[in-house]
């Protein structure tokens, strides 16, 4: 496996740790650097000659499905987007509010041209006329990055003057998801949107709209220069393509792993140099609070798309915490629960309402499974996006695995 070097990492934290508290921007690769590599021949080929259909294919053919949580393959996006009359609008999703994800904000910080390359070619594909980048205003670094190296593709005249668009968002979690996103980009309250339409139809000001997440534009960039073979030729436990964890917890070396997209947890753990010392392996959160826990006797399935709804849950952003013997299961779902609770838009009851009444029976010493269950089934149903919907996935997955501690 390909082990990401943590170097930046351990200077911001350093940095942080000596009293600095302005935004510390870590070495990363600025343009002169990436186009001395051959960054952007790929885009300037396919601008003069390119066809879109050929790089969709490419693209398709790779694998590449979206790294935000989704997983929808990523080309055939493009041609649901360019299905519709435009002007068309790209917009990527760099909200990355996941609690646990931190890997694209690994990526800005060390290869941000990857990033903004895939995304042009991106914008290119479904003649986008404008692309906007709605970035979480909680990485300083990262916008700092991005304002200077959009300033220099501009001076290189590698993008027009005002063509790619950079807003921050505020902190809102629901501002991740895609609908709500749009929301707050046409300078609304971020709150998601009923579906259909989708925003492949209907997006950005009523135009249709091409979302990617950050990760993805980045494997664009690289799937065009180096080939599909990137993803497609990595073959583990029966999965193709590539993964990026962000892995913490109770591991030695929380980071971002890159791995075979098959690896199962117990990979992951070694990948992260072990258990912490004094830990012994109890549980794990795959991808994001929304998956719920998984008990340590579950190590053996792959952390990949698909591969988890059996267990009734998803690998999201492959967001992976570890729990130790040391951690309470209970307490790890009251506390996604919490958060859930304190990130809901308020727009629909059933998650308004439903995850602070789940808060308050997770917190007795005996929990209700009964009301517990009814109050999911409602949530699952009810609520108007995937943050109700998968909000009960932890008091679901405990109530299953975990049966002891509640
Ligand atoms: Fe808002 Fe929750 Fe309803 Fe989604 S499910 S629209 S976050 S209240």
């Amino acid at each position: 496996h390909n082990h990401i070097d943590h170097a930046d990492l351990a200077k911001v934290e350093a940095a942080i740790a000596a009293g600095d508290t302005h935004a510390h921007v870590p070495d990363y690769e600025a343009l002169d650097a990436y186009r001395a590599a051959g960054g952007y021949d790929s885009l300037t080929s396919l601008r003069q000659s390119g066809d879109w259909e050929a790089v969709q294919e490419k693209v398709l053919s790779s694998g590449l499905r979206g790294l935000g949580g989704a997983g929808f393959p990523s080309g055939t996006k493009w041609g649901f987007v360019r299905a519709n009359a435009g002007p068309r609008y790209l917009a990527v999703n760099g909200d990355e509010g996941e609690p646990g994800t931190f890997k694209d904000r690994y990526y800005l910080e060390s290869t941000p041209h990857l990033f903004l390359e895939g995304m042009l070619i991106a914008a290119w594909a479904v003649e986008a006329e404008k692309a906007f980048i709605y970035m979480r205003d909680e990485y300083p670094a990262v916008l700092e990055i991005l304002r200077r190296e959009i300033a220099a593709l501009e001076d290189a005249g590698i993008v027009e003057a005002g063509y790619i668009d950079l807003r921050r968002g505020a902190g809102a979690y629901i501002c991740g998801e895609e609908s709500a996103m749009i929301e707050s980009i046409e300078g609304k309250r971020g709150m998601p949107r009923h579906r259909p339409p989708f925003v492949a139809q209907v997006g950005i000001f009523g135009q249709p709209t091409l979302v990617h997440n950050v990760e993805t534009l980045h494997w664009v960039a690289r799937i065009c220069r180096e080939g599909p073979e990137i993803l497609s030729s990595v073959e583990k436990n029966g999965r193709k393509g590539l993964r990026s964890y962000s892995v913490s917890g109770r591991v030695k070396n929380a980071g971002v792993y890159l791995l075979p997209a098959g690896s199962t947890i117990t990979d992951i753990i070694e990948a992260a140099g072990g258990m912490a010392d004094g830990h012994v392996f109890k549980a794990y959160q795959p991808g994001g609070p929304s998956s719920g826990l998984l008990p340590a006797s579950i190590h053996d399935v792959p952390l990949d798309f698909d591969t988890l709804q059996p267990l009734g849950t998803f690998i999201g952003s492959a967001a992976v915490v570890v729990l130790s013997d040391q951690d309470r299961a209970r307490d790890a779902a009251l506390n996604m629960l919490r958060f859930f609770e304190d990130e809901s838009c308020g727009q629909c009851t059933p998650c308004r309402v439903g995850c602070e009444k789940a808060v308050k029976l997770m917190q007795a010493d005996t929990w209700d499974q009964g009301l517990l269950t009814e109050l999911s089934t409602a949530m699952v149903d009810a609520s108007i996006c995937g943050m109700g919907q998968a909000a009960p996935n932890p008091i679901k997955l405990v109530m299953e695995h975990f049966k002891d501690e509640i």
